[in-house]
């Protein structure tokens, strides 16, 4: 094959591979997801094809809805259990209607069910009788939960509940897999009884009939329309016009309204139960988020070594790979770093949850204030970070990565609500912030991780390869910078400025670049913390050249805050060394460092990264033969309005 002899790697490819394995999806054996996979991969309803980038929305529904049954059909077949199907799910970056009935309604229906409820309902789910989604924003308000609209009322002569939506904006908006699948919906809206506000509660209640699907009288919903990307889901809107539904529609896990009609609290941890539930639905966008990233590098990887343009000096006969060129490397390796940085980081955050949970169990919530803060933060950048690598990757293979073929386009238009959807970005860096900002008032509470922020400044010294050298200049820039907020925020406030104004219309964007710093100083130490674990030596030095670049090219960023805290242009430019040349002793390792993933050519569906190499035939063959149109000798437009006028 054309890409073999890219194949050899520096270092033990099934030791790798098991390593990796083990961080990213460590409830499922390796053996087990293979065995998954190459079932799964006969199963052509639940591969993506090369027809889904010339399909209608229509099109898209109906193919998303296809995929969806033909996930369950394969689930119930190899009795799969709740980690292993979303190996499957893997075969479509798609968030669909069905992926989103189990991924998000079931979940957030256990967490908030009681016994009871969760008895009438989870199996229902999970035989796919009824369809949900989870139904939290409004047109009116996202990010401010507090603020929407519609609401319950509850009639107590009824004894049921009353939905409406008193205002425009008290419409449900953005829901995924509403428009036109759900029949069924975890609602969030007002609770109110005797003329009482409750605030937000939760409640599953029936929208569309079970035998028609038509929609409910009382109820008005349907599509929203195209968007960017997500074309097989239907995210919908939902209208409630005096719309009746039974008492046991409100979920009663945490509180429920008693045989006097009156509103009581069951289960005084309700709050932090519903708030590690938030925490948790973040994480998963923190450990997923490797994938996006590893479909982008392996399809950019692989056409970057079949690609050649130009003479090469060295031997002008041939043309030079375009992998070969510096800059080429420079845009590819540095996301390559951050791909195992961020897979290095994802045991030690899953960790934190777990340790977090266990607690709360115990009816301890010591530790989910920081869990909060840093789950917040990686949201927030390893988001952010993938979704530029997917770019990256994208513009890095010119033209033809601008092709929907590519695999690219909709890669990065799947991917890109991520950095708004569970917790605008911004929103979640900021209150990352005031978490920071309140350990600095109390450095004694500070966690061992961030010790750091309270040490007396000092420039570090060092080798420029050297971790700790890279890890004392990230503290540095972090330090400083909230140093400087800490700073601006005492003489804000003894000008007699209020905290909450402050906090809005004076620190937010300093806040939001001290943040920055802070992540790359905590995913930077786990990167370092990882490696010293690693035994294989040759892996070890693999992963210390993904290291130097990833601290090299990251540390870019902070130029101007090292050279400001007075680290000089000299060393600056050591450390540019380490990146570049570390650009050069990983480029034998390149292809095996993504095709250890084994992410296969049915799953990245791009006409420009196929594993043996051959693009070209089917680039054309593909845009020749499966375009509409081309379909016929003269398109059928030009045959009606064209001809007549030429
Ligand atoms: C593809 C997609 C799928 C979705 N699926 C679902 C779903 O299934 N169910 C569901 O309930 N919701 C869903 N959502 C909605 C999503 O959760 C919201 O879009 C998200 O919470 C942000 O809310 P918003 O869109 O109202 O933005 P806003 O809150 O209006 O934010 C707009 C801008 O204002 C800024 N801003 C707002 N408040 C502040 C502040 N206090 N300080 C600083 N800046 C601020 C934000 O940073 C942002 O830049 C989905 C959204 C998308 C895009």
């Amino acid at each position: 094959m054309a890409l073999d002899s890219e194949r050899n790697t520096t270092f033990n490819k099934d030791a790798l591979r098991l390593l990796l394995h083990n961080k990213i999806m460590p409830t499922v054996s390796l053996e087990r997801l293979r065995e998954i996979r190459e079932k799964a991969k006969k199963v052509p309803d639940l591969l993506v094809s090369f027809e889904k980038y010339h399909m209608t929305r229509e099109q898209s529904i109906n193919n998303a809805i296809k995929h969806g049954l033909a996930w369950k059909a394969f689930m119930d077949k190899e009795n799969l259990n709740r980690d292993e199907r979303r190996v499957v799910l893997g075969f479509n970056t798609e968030l669909s209607g069905h992926m989103l009935h189990y991924e998000f309604f079931l979940p957030s229906l256990e967490l908030q069910a009681s016994q009871e409820q969760k008895e009438k309902w989870v199996q229902k789910i999970e035989n796919l009788e009824i369809l949900g989604c989870y139904a939290q924003t409004e047109l009116g308000h996202g990010s401010n939960v507090r603020g929407i609209e519609i609401e319950a009322r509850y009639d107590e002569k009824t004894q049921e509940f009353v939905f409406h939506s008193p205002t425009i904006t008290a419409t449900k908006w953005w829901i995924g897999g509403l428009g036109v699948v759900s029949t069924h919906a975890l609602l969030v809206a007002r609770l109110i009884i005797k003329g009482q506000d409750y605030g937000p509660h939760a409640f599953v209640i029936q929208i569309r009939d079970l035998a028609t699907h038509e929609p409910l009288p009382g109820v008005d919903v349907g599509d929203i329309g195209p968007k960017i990307g997500l074309h097989g889901n239907d995210n919908g809107y939902l209208r409630f016009e005096y719309f009746r539904q039974p008492k046991d529609s409100m979920l009663n896990r945490f509180a429920k309204i008693n045989a006097n009609d009156e509103y009581e609290i069951i289960d005084p941890n309700a709050m932090k139960i519903l708030y590690l539930s938030l925490i948790r639905a973040r994480s998963s966008l923190i450990f997923d988020a490797w994938y996006p990233i590893t479909i982008a590098l392996t399809i950019s990887i692989r056409y970057s070594l079949i690609r050649e343009q130009f003479p090469d000096p060295e031997n002008p006969k041939k043309e030079k790979k375009i992998l070969d060129y510096q800059i080429q490397r420079y845009k590819l390796f540095r996301m390559l770093g951050r791909l195992y940085a961020i897979i290095c980081a994802r045991p030690f955050i899953k960790s934190l949850y777990t340790q977090a949970e266990e607690k709360l169990n115990n009816s301890d919530v010591s530790d989910l204030a920081f869990l909060h803060c840093i789950v917040s933060l990686y949201k927030s950048y390893v988001t952010f970070n993938a979704l530029e690598a997917i770019e990256e990757c994208r513009r890095s293979c010119g033209g033809h990565g601008y092709m929907m073929l590519s695999g690219l386009p909709s890669l990065y238009a799947e991917y890109l609500p991520s950095v708004t959807y569970d917790g605008d970005n911004s929103i979640l860096a900021l209150q990352s912030a005031r978490y920071f900002m309140s350990l600095l008032r109390k450095p004694k509470q500070m966690p061992e991780t961030l010790e750091y922020l309270s040490e007396n400044p000092s420039i570090p010294q060092g080798d420029a390869h050297c971790p700790i050298f890279h890890q004392k200049c990230f503290e540095l820039a972090a330090r400083n910078r909230f140093r400087r907020l800490v700073v601006r925020e005492r003489a804000l406030l003894s000008q007699g400025k209020k905290k909450d104004i402050i906090w809005n219309s004076d620190l937010q964007v300093e806040a939001i670049e001290a943040c920055e710093a802070a992540y790359y100083a905590s995913i930077h130490g786990y990167f370092v913390k990882s490696i010293l674990a690693i035994q294989d030596q040759s892996i070890k030095n693999t992963f210390e050249n993904l290291r130097q670049i990833f601290a090299a090219s990251e540390l870019e960023r902070f130029n101007g805050e090292l050279a400001r805290a007075g680290i000089t242009g000299e060393t600056l430019d050591r450390i540019k060394a380490v990146q570049l040349e570390g650009f050069d002793k990983i480029r034998p390792d390149a292809l095996g460092l993504v095709e250890i993933f084994e992410v296969d050519d049915e799953v990245l569906n791009s006409v420009i990264a196929k594993k043996n190499g051959l693009i070209y035939q089917d680039m054309l063959r593909t845009s020749k033969y499966l375009n509409p149109l081309n379909k016929e000798r003269v398109f059928p437009g030009v045959k009606k309005q064209l001809k007549p006028k030429i």
